[in-house]
């Protein structure tokens, strides 16, 4: 009996398709890249590429770039809590790292002031070094 190919990729298969594209390319990708990215891999349709995208911030294998409405591929697998990203405005790099201490404070000021967070989302605009080299010369 010929076997037959699958129509859909399983969950897991669509999460790794995505993570590997971002971690590709290295970059912020929209929702709508990674679907150019994927087309030809069978993965096109934007609610599934939603879905996986939400598992996969779920599950801290990626994060969402607010200001950029694009994603990019966790380097630190397994980090509990707020991530902070420099995001290069002239090559679009981006950079992850972890300041437990400036959230916990920005936590503590917040309460302060009464409000509860539910979300944190820090992102710093700028420029990496290699473009700022290039600006000053
Ligand atoms: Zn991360
Ligand atoms: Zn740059």
């Amino acid at each position: 009996m010929p076997k037959k190919l699958p129509k859909r990729r399983s969950a897991p298969d669509q999460d790794k398709l995505i993570v590997d594209a971002l971690r590709d390319v290295g970059k912020p990708l929209s929702a709508y890249e990674i679907i150019d990215h994927l087309k030809e891999k069978g993965l096109s349709a934007p609610p599934t590429v939603y879905r996986a995208l939400n598992r996969l911030i779920e599950d801290g294998l990626a994060h969402r770039l607010e200001s950029l409405n694009a994603f990019v591929a966790c380097r630190h697998p397994h980090h509990k809590g707020t991530a902070a990203f420099a995001i290069c405005d002239g090559c679009g790099l981006v950079r992850e790292f972890h300041e437990a201490e400036s959230v916990r404070r920005l936590d503590a000021a917040a309460v302060e002031a009464g409000f509860t967070v539910k979300e944190m989302t820090i992102e710093l605009r700028g420029r990496c070094k290699d473009c700022e080299v290039t600006v000053a010369r």
